[in-house]
């Protein structure tokens, strides 16, 4: 058995010795404490969850759904994108669910890229924006985010070559690992960008309802022209507990989704419909009151890290928005990595080594704050401890 040339292209699995070293101790008995996956850990909201159970118990869900999605999962997202972002979607061709991002945003390599493309790709960032394009047998090009720019990248910097061979552009708001919200007039330039070299830009957008200290973050399609060079991956997972559910849409250029849904025509049979029916009470106003809820538990989890670090003298901002800090590792250590291993052997504690997200994360760490409190306090105080 040989499996395919395409296999050996992706490095392999980062965090495999990590999850080792974890299982050993664990096994040892010592008591680890988990900062690492941004993986909620309260439920999906009560509403969603009733929406879901009605949902699973009418027969009229158990068939295979539609990949364009029912018409009133494409009208929920069509009235949520109005009511939060003031940004107009018509639901028959401009909204298509999507078995989470992760699948949306690999697919679209596949269906924008050939072998000679490459795609843009945000470093450090989510890491399917440099394994989706290696799959689909083409390449990437790094944009390292600057922090002198507020975590955008610098799209002045990208060659012509790179910019004529590019047909995606992924980019991220609020961003996960740096935890940064989009500054001022940058995605404005990106559409600019895109628009000038012909690029499909990807809004990877997870955050967007995972905010704080009132602040609101914006969709990449309230810009100015950004739907005729651009779609926009709306998640359920974070901000509505779902990450276990799958469920997400893709929305905005409806040439772009009409090649995605010829795409995944002939990969999937599409979302569950009592996915597509639970989504929609969670993009309902009634569940407003549960999302501020839990952004007020990020906040408080949040200022219990950023206090903590700060008393230990990192020079930490806290973030607007996400679930991580974003942080860079004190002095003496060679790599992010061998500051995060120290800081398992000697506290137990599992925090992310910034480079695992790309080469501009090296010189970081990122905390999830997808832990209890009580534990959460006790894993900074042993990091505190540390010094
Ligand atoms: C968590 C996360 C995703 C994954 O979303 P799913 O809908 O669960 O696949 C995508 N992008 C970013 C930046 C994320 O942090």
């Amino acid at each position: 058995m040989r499996p395919s040339k395409r296999l050996d292209l992706i490095p392999p699995y980062l965090f495999a010795q990590l999850e080792r070293k974890i299982a050993d101790k664990k096994a040892a008995g010592i008591d680890v404490i988990s900062l690492g996956i941004g993986d909620p850990d309260t439920p999906t909201y009560p509403p969603i969850v009733a929406a879901a159970q009605r949902a699973v118990a009418d027969p009229g869900t158990h068939q295979y759904p539609s990949n364009r999605g029912r018409q009133d999962f494409r009208e929920a997202f069509a009235a949520f994108y109005a009511r939060r972002f003031g940004v107009t979607l018509d639901p028959a061709t401009e909204v298509m669910p999507a078995i989470g991002a992760k699948e949306c945003i690999f697919n679209l390599s596949l269906t924008f890229l050939d072998p000679d493309d490459i795609a843009l790709a945000s470093d450090p960032g989510y890491p399917v924006y440099t394994g989706g394009p290696l799959l689909a047998g083409a390449g990437s090009v790094l944009m390292p985010l600057k922090p002198e720019l507020g975590f955008a990248p610098d799209l002045g910097a990208i060659s012509d070559a790179d910019a004529a061979r590019a047909k995606l552009l992924f980019i991220n708001y609020p961003n996960n690992p740096t935890g940064a919200i989009v500054p001022d007039g940058f995605f404005e330039q990106v559409v600019e960008f895109a628009r000038k070299h012909d690029i499909l830009v990807v809004h990877d957008n997870a955050y967007s309802e995972t905010t704080y200290d009132g602040y609101a973050a914006p969709s990449f399609l309230s810009t100015p022209g950004a739907k005729e060079v651009g779609v926009e991956v709306f998640s359920l997972s974070k901000g509505y507990n779902m990450t276990g559910w799958r469920a997400a849409a893709i929305v905005g250029n409806a040439d772009a989704i009409a090649a995605y849904w010829k795409l995944k025509s002939n990969v999937d049979s599409g979302l569950f419909e009592a996915v597509q029916l639970a989504a929609i009470e969670a993009l309902s106003p009634a569940v407003d009151a549960d999302v501020a809820a839990m952004n007020a538990i990020y906040t408080r989890r949040r200022d219990l890290v950023v206090d903590a670090l700060k008393a230990a003298g990192v020079d930490v901002t806290a973030p607007k928005g996400t679930i991580y800090v974003w942080a860079p590792i004190p002095p003496g250590y060679e790599s992010s990595a061998a500051y995060c291993e120290h800081v398992l052997e000697q506290a137990a504690v599992v925090i992310s080594p910034g480079g695992a997200y790309g080469a501009s994360g090296e010189g970081f760490f990122r905390i999830s704050l997808t832990t209890p409190d009580d534990r959460l306090a006790e894993a900074v105080e042993r990091i505190r401890r540390l010094g």
